[in-house]
């Protein structure tokens, strides 16, 4: 069988532990034998963002800005634990917030559904995608731990020096006080991104703040939403037979629990960082959710959302057998790959992209999967595999696609 062919690169970044041992199994196992691989390889792995002053991170950035399509391996964040263990310069930052910061993206997160392994809500028959604002908010606030009695304000100074002043409390004993901000080219970013992987994946999509409570500061948020949407995808929307609705943070939690899934939900940061976590556990399992981030003008880097599975990379280097789950890591290819197919007018490699989604969910409803979903499917007589293993398996199967 000939090789499909790519004609422009993708951006490969190569990650950490366990995740980077799986990666180097999907790409002999399930890519090279059918791709002619074409990608621009970075070295995210934490030995190399060290040797080169983290330069490495911002060279994949650029590289995913020029070539509008990456795929990412879960790499370490480090912590003080880190730095001994692997003899850093620095506490290095995370290359998901590098990278992030460089394309000015939001993250989709949505959980790949297969049948056997049930959603905690009954009701869920197709993926929520949950749509994170990644700026702002609590997320980079000011805090006072307030001591006494006293009067607390707000105060603006615009760069002509005129003042905006409004009295937040007057303290007749100790409290706390918190100062939180946001920018309106940091929600249009958002809005945008939103927008566009609404059309994108044909999904409705859902928007809700507590307007109604913040009147300025969430309010600001549905009005930007709803003046972008009004001047430059109302059309767009109707034609592709989509919709976007906004509605009250309360109505949404509701109607979510109701909805039979489908659709994307776009939270704000802190709602997005609690919902994304609610909605990925009753889905089943972090090992089965894909995160994909898209820049406002349309540049794409898909990863898995879970980490480098530490734990297991240590059994493996002690040199007992694993059982990790690399579903999320072959559906970061597969979305990477497609998302260049169709970029590239290259329909054999987005033919590919489904056909190997396709077998690696056909594995796991026959019965063979890894131990992490054997140890929540409603399916009987399930084989429980190692790493390696299953992803052979998903090969079995393609074959026979
Ligand atoms: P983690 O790697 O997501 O793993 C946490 C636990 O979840 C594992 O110990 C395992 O449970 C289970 N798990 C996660 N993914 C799995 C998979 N594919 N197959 C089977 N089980 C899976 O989180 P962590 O241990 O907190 O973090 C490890 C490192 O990852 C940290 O250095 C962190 O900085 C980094 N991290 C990176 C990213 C990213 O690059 N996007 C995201 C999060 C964390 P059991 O041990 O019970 O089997
Ligand atoms: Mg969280």
């Amino acid at each position: 069988m000939e090789k499909i062919k790519m004609t422009t690169p993708l951006v490969e970044m190569d990650g950490d532990e366990m995740t980077r041992i799986l990666w180097k199994m999907i790409k002999e196992e399930l890519l090279i034998p059918y791709i002619d691989l074409k990608t621009e390889y970075y070295d995210l792995g934490l030995a190399c963002r060290n040797e080169t002053d983290d330069q490495v991170t911002i060279d994949s950035a650029e590289a995913t800005k020029k070539y509008g399509v990456a795929v990412k391996c879960a790499t370490i964040t480090p912590n003080a634990a880190r730095m001994t263990e692997y003899h850093l310069k620095e506490m290095w930052k995370s290359p998901n917030g590098t990278i992030r910061a460089a394309l000015d993206g939001t993250v989709f997160r949505a959980p790949i559904v297969v049948k056997g392994i049930e959603p905690c809500v009954k009701n869920w028959k197709k993926p929520i995608t949950l749509a994170r604002h990644a700026y702002g908010d609590v997320y980079k606030n000011t805090e006072i731990k307030v001591p006494g009695a006293g009067k607390a304000e707000l105060l603006f100074t615009a760069a002509d020096g005129t003042e905006m002043r409004e009295t937040i409390h007057e303290f007749t004993g100790p409290g706390i006080l918190q100062g939180i901000h946001n920018t309106d080219k940091s929600i249009a970013s958002f809005a945008k991104a939103c927008f566009n992987y609404a059309l994108d994946t044909k999904q409705d999509l859902w928007f809700a703040t507590k307007d109604t409570i913040s009147k300025k500061y969430d309010h600001n948020f549905k009005d930007i939403f709803q003046e972008i949407y009004d001047e430059e995808y109302k059309e767009k929307f109707e034609a592709a037979g989509i919709e976007y609705f906004y509605t009250l943070i309360d109505d949404a939690v509701a109607r979510v629990m109701k909805a039979k899934g489908g659709f994307i939900w776009a939270c704000k940061n802190y709602d997005g960082d609690v919902m994304s976590d609610m909605v990925s556990s009753a889905f089943g399992s972090l090992a089965m959710m894909t995160s994909v981030l898209v820049s406002p003008d349309g540049v794409y880097e898909y990863e898995a959302a879970h980490g480098t599975v530490q734990r297991h990379y240590y059994k493996h280097l002690a040199g007992e057998e694993t059982s990790t789950n690399s579903v999320a890591t072959i559906f970061a290819w597969t979305g990477a790959l497609r998302k260049r197919g169709e970029l590239d007018g290259n329909k054999e490699l987005m033919a590919f992209a489904d056909k190997l989604e396709k077998a690696t969910i056909a594995t796991i409803e026959s019965g063979r999967m890894t131990k992490d979903l054997a140890l929540i499917t409603s399916l009987k007589d399930v084989t429980v595999l190692n790493s390696e293993d299953f992803i052979k398996e998903i090969k079995k199967t393609f074959e026979t696609l």
